[in-house]
């Protein structure tokens, strides 16, 4: 009798992710997943080969969050498979669609503790960090456990998905008949969730009452892709809209109903806020006052029903995707019905025009050396003619003055820490983004933050991607230490010279301290698509501690 035609856990998790499009892999190589990149890269998926496994994740969950599909991270065991847990954590905190696939050393010798090779509980350890986590132990598993993984990751609200793969599944055989019959191709993965009617109704019949209605944009809205029904809600009601930096582009950063400049007297002073994939988290300081007034009344679009009332009440919850949600707005909408007092209106017009004059002042300044505000103009001004161009940011100080100074023009071109506030997303970003896209990424980088990540410069000149990487050395954290001092626990090295990294590795750099050359080196760098790095030169006293948030660190009760 001949024997049966053979496959293993390899081919079966390659034909798992073809079969359901997943066409890009960000990982480490390693034991026991070395063979897996092989053969996924060799049947046809793109493989990028990181320098560490954060970065890796990071890209991963990026990818997710433009494309709507979950992004693959594959890294190895153990120690791999946590240096993966943080980028992990990170998209279930952002609602990011992520997969972790880890290869796991034996489950014998692991669940008896008895020292193997890169020996931890990766499932368990996996757990409190992930939307959900899944292990195959049988390779006739694999179609079920990458379709529940796909599954768990993109539908309702979108987060990280931990799948364990063992060694021993990986090397596993199984004839070739059950293993087709074992693949699943998952059926509508992220079913749309259309709100009720009447939810709809409460929330209209809310904002016609409103004198002075206020929109605020979050990530969700943006990651839903329901662009243009947005617009026209906030064009054809009037209603001014916030939006959260992620969230900046779905409507230009220049739309005239944008309140981004007048931002605190629109929380402040709106009565009534509709939440739009926006969470009042410590972002929006919960809720509470001093910044928001205790009258103010909400409406709420939110995939997770949960999220209701988690701060403060929602008079009017509305629970469903975004994308069926503003479909459902707009039909029931009536004309007129929601009318803006022309003093709330005027009020915001008045207060942007101000604030906008005096940020003008501090933009127009070109002190020497430069500081945020300079530099950030020069760069501002070399994107207000790349709209294409995806900006990633992160810092303290860089992040805050950036967000602030460099106006979106497209949805989903803004990327930056999120959530948590963490630092060392930018080159896992930047590289994902260029590669799901295929355009040019600015990563905008506070010194510090460019440190967490830096060697991922080799990964971008590997694959010789279109990213631009400024650092804004200022020779620390927050700002540098006062020369002749020794480190403080701040302070990083002046005079270091980021740009020297890039060229050992054959990308561009550049060394600037002054807002024309700083320019020039941009736009030089934009026009070459070549890996780049400019080495921004500012001043180490331009920082403030902490950044906007400098609120968050505990005080001492011993200081009176
Ligand atoms: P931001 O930080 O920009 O304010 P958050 O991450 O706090 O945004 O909020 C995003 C919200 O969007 C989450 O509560 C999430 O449940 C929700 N969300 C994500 N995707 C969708 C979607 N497709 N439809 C509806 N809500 C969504
Ligand atoms: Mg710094």
């Amino acid at each position: 009798m001949a024997l049966p035609d053979l496959t293993d856990g390899f081919h079966l998790v390659v034909d798992a992710l073809k079969l359901n499009g997943l066409d890009t892999i960000y990982g480490v190589a390693g034991i026991p997943i070395t063979d897996l990149a092989r053969l996924a890269q060799a049947e046809g998926i793109r493989y990028f080969g990181f320098r560490h496994e954060q970065s890796a994740g990071h890209a991963a969950s990026i990818a997710g969050y433009l494309t709507q599909k979950p992004g693959v991270c594959l890294t190895v065991s153990g120690p791999g498979f946590l240096n993966g847990l943080v980028a992990l954590a990170n998209a279930t905190t952002n609602c990011f669609p992520m997969i972790l696939i880890s290869g796991s050393s034996d489950r014998a010798i692991v669940d008896l503790q008895q020292g193997d090779y890169e020996e931890i509980d990766q499932l368990n350890a996996a757990k409190p960090f992930a939307k959900a986590a899944f292990r195959v132990n049988n390779p006739e598993d694999i179609g079920v456990g990458v379709a529940r993984a796909i599954r768990a990751a993109v539908s309702g609200r979108p987060g990280g998905v931990y799948l364990d793969l063992t060694a021993k599944v990986l090397g596993s055989t199984i004839d070739v008949e059950t293993a087709r019959h074992s693949l699943i191709k998952v059926v509508d993965p992220a079913p749309s969730q259309p709100p009720s009617p009447q939810s709809v109704r409460r929330a209209l019949d809310l904002l016609k009452t409103a004198k002075r209605p206020l929109i605020i944009l979050g990530k969700g809205a943006a990651y839903a892709q329901a662009d243009q029904d947005i617009r026209t809600f906030i064009e054809t009601t009037g209603i001014p809209f916030l939006p959260m930096s992620m969230a900046k582009g779905i409507l230009p950063d220049t739309h005239p109903l944008s309140a981004a400049a007048a931002r605190s007297f629109a929380i402040g002073q709106a009565d009534v806020v509709m939440l739009i994939g926006a969470r009042l988290n410590w972002l929006l300081s919960h809720g509470k006052s001093p910044l928001w007034s205790e009258s103010t009344q909400y409406v709420q679009i939110d995939i997770s029903a949960a999220e209701m009332d988690s701060n403060r009440p929602i008079a009017a919850p509305v629970v469903g995707d975004i994308k069926s949600s503003m479909a459902a707005f707009l039909e029931s909408l009536e004309p007129n019905a929601i009318q803006p007092s022309y003093e709330w209106l005027e009020g915001i017009t008045q207060k942007k025009q101000k604030n906008i004059e005096k940020m003008a002042v501090r933009l127009n300044a070109d002190p020497n050396p430069m500081n945020f505000s300079s530099a950030l103009r020069a760069i501002r001004d070399v994107l207000s003619n790349r709209p294409d161009v995806y900006v990633v940011n992160e810092g303290a100080n860089t992040l805050d003055f950036a967000r602030n100074i460099i106006d979106m023009s497209e949805p989903r071109r803004r990327l930056d820490t999120g959530t948590w506030g963490i630092m060392g997303i930018g080159m896992g970003y930047a590289i994902a983004a260029s590669a799901e896209s295929g355009q040019p990424v600015v990563a905008i980088e506070g010194d510090s933050a460019f440190g967490f990540d830096g060697m991922e410069l080799e990964t971008i000149c590997r694959y010789h991607l279109p990213v631009v990487t400024v650092v804004f050395n200022n020779g620390g954290i927050y700002r540098g230490d006062p020369e002749g001092s020794p480190p403080s626990p701040t302070g990083l090295l002046a005079t270091a010279r980021y740009d020297k990294i890039i060229e050992a590795f054959g990308g561009r750099g550049y060394h600037v301290s002054d807002t024309a050359s700083l320019s020039r080196s941009l736009y030089e760098a934009l026009e070459s698509g070549e890996p780049t790095l400019i080495n921004c030169v500012i001043d180490p006293t331009a920082g403030t501690e902490s950044g906007h948030i400098q609120g968050l660190n505990p005080k001492s009760g011993l200081t009176k």
